[in-house]
């Protein structure tokens, strides 16, 4: 498999609208990877395109991807910075199969012709589909609404996404999912507290714990360090990657 960061920036992006700090200031000026769009990833194989989260930059990413052909969509829940796209899918030209809880299928306000144009598929805790050789199975994590994290899984390659984990700890089952990840991704709009997501700091430990897996930290919001200052803390740790808009790896 492989997923491409096209968004790594938190609710409100970087630069994020209305702001004139120092991080969204400079931004605006410089672009670089320290520009951010709202936060989405895309993963791919042989046959499939799979899309994880519709944030309000999903068109501009899917003209500039050239995508034309989605396999699936994943919704991770029903905040805005992660669904709030879904109204471009109106006029997409195929079918569009979209997966997640009922907390999100059940409560966007949803068009007649977006929803003539899409098939829902409710997810179940733990519980896989498949999408032709790639399983998905949706796993709950903490946070404000009802959320999943998924597994994408292909052959015995995985990547783990834990989509706005509130908390700064792993539960037990959490601990065990890491022993056999390849790459796992955090959101972590902020470097040491102040959010109410998983930190920086937080993920630097688990990576200490977790040597053989590679860590990716995205959702990154403008008041944490800027990718420079991330990348020259983090270079201690051989196994996290900072995530910038366009990031691709091989999974
Ligand atoms: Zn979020
Ligand atoms: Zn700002
Ligand atoms: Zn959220």
């Amino acid at each position: 498999m492989k997923i491409k960061f096209t968004g790594t920036g938190d609710g409100r992006g970087i630069p994020a609208v209305g702001c004139k700090c120092q991080r969204c200031s400079t931004t605006r000026k410089n672009g670089g990877k320290n520009h951010r769009r709202t936060v989405s990833v895309i993963i791919t194989n042989k046959s499939d395109t799979i899309l994880f989260d519709t944030p309000s930059s999903i068109g501009q990413v899917l003209n500039e991807e050239k995508i034309f052909h989605l396999s699936a969509i994943f919704l991770s829940h029903k905040h805005f910075d992660h669904v709030g796209g879904i109204t471009v899918f109106e006029y997409w030209p195929e079918k569009i199969y979209v997966y997640g809880n009922m907390s999100v299928l059940g409560n966007f306000e949803i068009t007649d012709r977006l929803y003539n144009n899409c098939e829902f598929h409710v997810l179940h805790e733990k519980e896989s589909v498949k999408i032709n050789h790639i399983r998905v199975k949706p796993f709950s994590v903490s946070h404000k609404v009802p959320t999943f994290g998924m597994i994408f899984q292909e052959d015995d390659k995985k990547i783990i996404h834990f989509s706005d984990k509130a908390e700064n700890k792993l539960d037990d089952y959490e601990k065990r999912l890491l022993k056999n990840a390849d790459v796992t991704i955090f959101h972590t709009p902020g470097f040491d507290g102040g959010t109410d997501h998983i930190d920086v700091v937080s993920v630097m430990d688990i990576a200490k714990r977790n040597p053989s897996t590679r860590f990716v930290i995205t959702h990154i919001g403008h008041n944490n360090l800027s990718h420079e200052e991330l990348v020259k803390k983090l270079k201690p740790y051989e196994n996290i990657i900072v995530a910038y808009d366009g990031l691709t790896l091989q999974v």
